[in-house]
């Protein structure tokens, strides 16, 4: 199953890609992952990328597409895989299309803006490992502590107040179009997310199967 997951900054498709890609047993791919792993490890493209990121700015597509088309290669990638944070934009999505890679289905969690700052204020994550939790939804098991690795959990700079409104209207400026690409396409499925992590990911289930 070849899948996407859309959703606003926030949204909780990170958590949800984790957690399916588990179930399915095909890899979770966040561009948002490999953009800083690159830049912690100092690439030239961790660098390029770094300006936009911090003030909630869209990587250029040609970055995003070019990373996005060596992971797709790989082997591990044949049977399935879940996008997380790509497409982000319509050109993005073109170009999914020329790589003639067949999306099965495209599952969009729904969460009203003035849901999301709350979230994301909440919102830690682990620089080491790309683990993802939050204070109040999704504790690790050691307050501040990854689960995964051990290390310390942080904020993300790019969760900062002001530059998640940025976010946000990027999101719907730019990213929000693709539900009607792949609503066209009778891809597109709309869940709403819970409070509750398990809620969201029973509905994402449902929703590949209909
Ligand atoms: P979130 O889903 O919470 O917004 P991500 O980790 O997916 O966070 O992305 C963080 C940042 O990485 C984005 O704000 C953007 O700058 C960059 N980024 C990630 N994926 C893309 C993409 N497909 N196109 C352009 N920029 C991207
Ligand atoms: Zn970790």
């Amino acid at each position: 199953m070849n899948l996407i997951l859309l959703g606003a900054p926030g949204a909780g498709k990170g958590t949800q890609a984790e957690i399916i890609c588990e179930k399915l047993s095909i890899p979770a791919i966040s561009t948002g992952n490999i953009i800083r792993e690159a830049l912690k490890n100092g690439t030239e493209m961790g660098l390029k990328a770094k300006a936009y990121m911090d003030e909630g700015k869209l990587v250029p597509d040609d970055v995003v597409i070019g990373i996005i088309r060596e992971r797709l290669s790989e082997d591990d990638c044949q049977n399935g895989f879940i996008l997380d944070g790509f497409p982000r934009t319509i050109p993005q999505a073109e170009a999914l299309d020329q790589m003639g890679i067949v999306i099965d289905r495209v599952i969009s969690i729904e969460v009203p803006d003035d849901k999301i700052a709350a979230r994301m204020a909440g919102r830690r994550v682990c620089l080491k490992c790309g683990a993802s939790y939050h204070t109040e939804y999704k504790k690790p098991a050691k307050e501040g502590i990854c689960n995964a690795c051990g290390s310390e959990l942080v904020q993300r700079k790019d969760d900062a107040p002001e530059t998640v409104l940025e976010r946000l209207h990027v999101y719907h400026e730019q990213t929000e179009p693709l539900k009607g690409y792949y609503e066209k396409a009778g891809k597109l499925r709309l869940v709403e997310g819970q409070e509750e992590v398990k809620d969201t990911t029973a509905l994402t289930l449902a929703a590949l199967n209909d």
